[in-house]
């Protein structure tokens, strides 16, 4: 029987490019949707690291199973590397992908460095809250508009020079080669093996001892 990780996620963009780049591997990946309401996570964490880690070491906690969660976002030079950790809710709590972009192109509208890095850490952890971490960044400069509709997020304003083109203008298997999550997941891939021996020997046992009466 393949090995069950569940994804703790509920960003479709992320859920989307991860399943595509593990999807040779012998894991069965469940979505956060293959099971009923969990609560959410608050991620007040200071780093990547500590979200990624909340996330899968809760999931996995209320499951049962190993989870994988990640943590990532952008960080801009000008900035001070701000929206960094804050990236989902850079223009507010509920805000959109657009309005995050929106914001951006406004706070850097008379700044003429552009220089950003996407960061991502992959957390995978396992109900006692063991967990193993992978980490994964990309270097790149922002556009004064956006350009292209594949992706999520900052894609349309994260321009990769060595191809020339926005994040938002590659495929998911061109992006998952050079991207921040895509070198963290190929790491993970990399380490599929020693991984499956890792969860094995750290799942907790089940089985219950059984009660008279
Ligand atoms: P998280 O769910 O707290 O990790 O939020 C990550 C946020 O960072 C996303 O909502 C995006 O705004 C941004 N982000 C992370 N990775 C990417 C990416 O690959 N492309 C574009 N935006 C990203």
């Amino acid at each position: 029987m393949k090995q069950i990780i569940v994804l703790a996620t509920t960003n479709q963009g992320k859920t989307k490019e991860i399943k595509e780049l593990l999807k040779d591997l012998p894991i069965e990946i469940k979505n956060l949707g293959d099971f009923g309401p969990i609560p959410e996570v608050i991620e007040d964490g200071e780093t990547f690291d500590d979200n990624a880690y909340k996330k899968a070491a809760f999931t996995a906690k209320v499951l049962g199973y190993p989870a994988m969660a990640d943590d990532s976002g952008l960080c801009v030079e000008a900035l001070d590397g701000a929206p960094g950790v804050y990236s989902a809710r850079y223009a507010g709590e509920n805000a959109t992908d657009s309005d995050n972009v929106q914001k951006l192109l406004e706070a850097l509208k008379n700044e003429e460095n552009r220089k950003a890095a996407f960061q991502c850490v992959i957390s995978i952890a396992v109900p006692t809250g063991a967990a193993l971490t992978y980490e994964g960044r990309c270097e790149g400069i922002l556009t004064r508009e956006p350009a292209g509709d594949n992706g999520f997020g900052y894609d349309p304003l994260f321009f990769f020079p060595e191809f020339n083109k926005t994040f938002a203008q590659l495929s998911i298997a061109e992006k998952g080669d050079i991207s921040h999550r895509g070198k963290a997941l190929k790491e993970i891939s990399n380490e599929m093996d020693k991984i499956i021996t890792w969860l094995d020997m750290n799942m907790p046992d089940f089985t219950r001892v059984p009660c008279k009466g």
